[in-house]
This record gives C-alpha cells, structure tokens and sequence, in this order.
C-alpha cells in the first residue's frame, strides 16, 4: 500500500481480539511517518504484537484541540499520519472528530481505514431490527442533561445502541426501565474476547438480573426502539425501505383503517398526516 504525504490516515483497531485487525491498517501503521494514539501504552502492546517500530504521540480527550493543531502542522509540512483510539474506529465516542474537521477545514487530505466498531458488532448480535438503528454513544452522565437525552430516547422507533461503563450500568438499567417501560435489550459485553457474552432480556429482568450480578467488563447496549400506537414498527422488518403507498397498505393489511395507517405512517416517517395524505394524491392522480 503506497501511503501518501500528508495525509491523516484514520485506522481501526481491534476492540478485543487482535486477529481483527484489517492487512490494511497493519501495513499503514508500519509504514506512516508518526502514529497519533489515544493511550500510546495500551497501544504499544497492539504496535509490539505487529512487530510495528513507528513513533507514537499522544492524542486523546485532554489534549485535542491543541495537540490537533500541532499534528496539522506536521500534515502541512509532508508528514503521513495515523489515528488510533484505544479500540475500534477513531472518532465514534473517541477523540478523532476534532482531528479531522480541522483536517477538512484546512484542506488536509483525510483517509479512513474501516475496522471494528463496538456498536455495529453489538447491533448485529443483538437479534433487533439493525436497518434503522439510533447510535447515542455514552449518555451524559448526570443531571439535567442526561434525563432529558433519556427522556427523547421514549420515542425513538430506531433500534437504540448506548455504551456504557460497568460501574454505571446499574444506573442507566435503573433510568431506561422507568422511562421506556419493559422494552427488550441486548447487553452485550467483552466483545470478541475470551469471555464475550450476549445476554438478551427485557429491561425489567436486566434490572432484576444486575441487582445480583456484578457488571463486569465493557458494555453495548441495544435497546429496541418504540413500538408506535399500532404495536408494530416500520423498522421491525426492514420497512424503511418500502414506499409511502407500500407502507399504508402494510399497516391497512394489519386492520387499521385508513386514516389509522395514515397517522401511523406519518408518525413512521416523521412527517404531517397531510404531507402523506398529499404524497398519496400525486401517486394516484
Ligand atoms: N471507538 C470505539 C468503537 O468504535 O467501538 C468506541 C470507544 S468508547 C471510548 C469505548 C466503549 O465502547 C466502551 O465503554 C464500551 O461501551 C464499548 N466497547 C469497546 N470495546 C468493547 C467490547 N469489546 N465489548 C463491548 N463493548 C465495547
């Protein structure tokens, strides 16, 4: 793989297992000039395991903004570097974001090399609907904040995907049971690891559940999204992608009346009753 001069090369990593890495990112961190890392200890131990012998400098939450104006400048100068977080792809709930809108405001040329990624592993072993799915990374950890992000979170029809931290865990089970009610949830933990697990539950009996277990270990979490006053989801079986005329007759299908599918169509699709009502007239007329 040719690397080319100034260029930030945005490289995921394994988020456990570290047969994960892609052939792509192993050449691109043994060949960059200079690898930016969120922890260059815990990243030393990727880097000695791929026999990789290239400078590392520190790039994590403390220190992005100033240290990203330094790492352009060396981008500027011809230097070729690579971004790494502690685990998966940079930029997801890591420092990254501020790296490359400075990048892209500067004209930095910017290169992404996709990998692992907790939240999309965890969505696609959580049996829940993954074709529209609301990514919320860590809620705010208290106050004002947080009870309001958990409060829209009552609506949200997408499949809900939360990281968390085990300590917290109890926390968050605790708020997103009161609020969102009895929903079904996917714990998954230490993903592709030794001891991964994949608990699927309601939210009431993951409550019950860590009132006695220990939470140990990293946690996604994937919570089905609101079900809707028809009981049922466009997303629950991909029908996002159906048209609006296809959707009404889903629901019509169902025993709703027309004006029932059409209110829940429009709550589907975020729209007025009348944007539908006047989608369907053009089609018909
Ligand atoms: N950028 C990373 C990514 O693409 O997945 C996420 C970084 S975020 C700072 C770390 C959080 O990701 C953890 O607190 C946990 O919620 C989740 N996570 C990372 N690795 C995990 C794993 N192996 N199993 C379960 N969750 C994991």
């Amino acid at each position: 793989m040719d690397i080319e001069p100034g260029t930030l090369y945005l490289c995921a990593t394994p988020i456990g297992n570290l047969e994960d890495i892609t052939e792509r990112v192993r050449e691109t961190l043994g060949q960059v000039d200079l690898i930016a890392a969120e922890d260059t200890r815990n990243s030393m131990k990727l880097l000695t395991r791929f026999d990789i012998h290239v400078p590392m400098t520190s790039y994590h939450k403390f220190n992005q903004y100033d240290k990203a104006e330094e790492l352009i400048g060396r981008l500027k100068e011809g230097k070729s570097i690579a971004l790494i977080s502690d685990a998966g792809t940079p930029g997801i709930s890591d420092p990254g974001e501020v790296l490359v809108k400075r990048c892209v405001e500067e004209g930095v040329k910017v290169s992404a090399l996709p990998g692992a990624s907790a939240a999309i592993t965890a969505l696609i072993l959580s049996g829940l609907p993954g074709g529209r799915f609301a990514f919320e990374g860590f809620l705010p950890r208290e106050g004002k904040d947080r009870k309001t992000r958990i409060k829209e979170l009552e609506n949200e029809k997408r499949t809900i995907i939360i990281y968390e931290a085990p300590h917290r865990l109890r926390k968050t089970l605790k708020e997103l049971f009161e609020v969102l009610g009895d929903r079904k949830i996917a714990l998954c933990r230490e993903l592709t690891k030794k001891h991964e697990e994949v608990l699927r539950m309601g939210l009431g009996a993951a409550l019950d559940l860590y009132s006695e277990k220990e939470p140990k270990g990293e946690y996604v979490l994937v919570v089905e999204g609101y079900s809707g006053p028809a009981g049922d989801t466009a997303d629950s079986a991909g029908m996002g992608l159906l048209t609006i005329a296809e959707l009404m007759q889903h629901y019509m299908d169902k025993g709703l009346s027309k004006k029932e599918a059409m209110r829940a169509v429009a709550l589907d699709r975020g729209v007025s009753r009348r944007d539908i009502y006047r989608e369907l007239l053009e089609k018909d007329g």
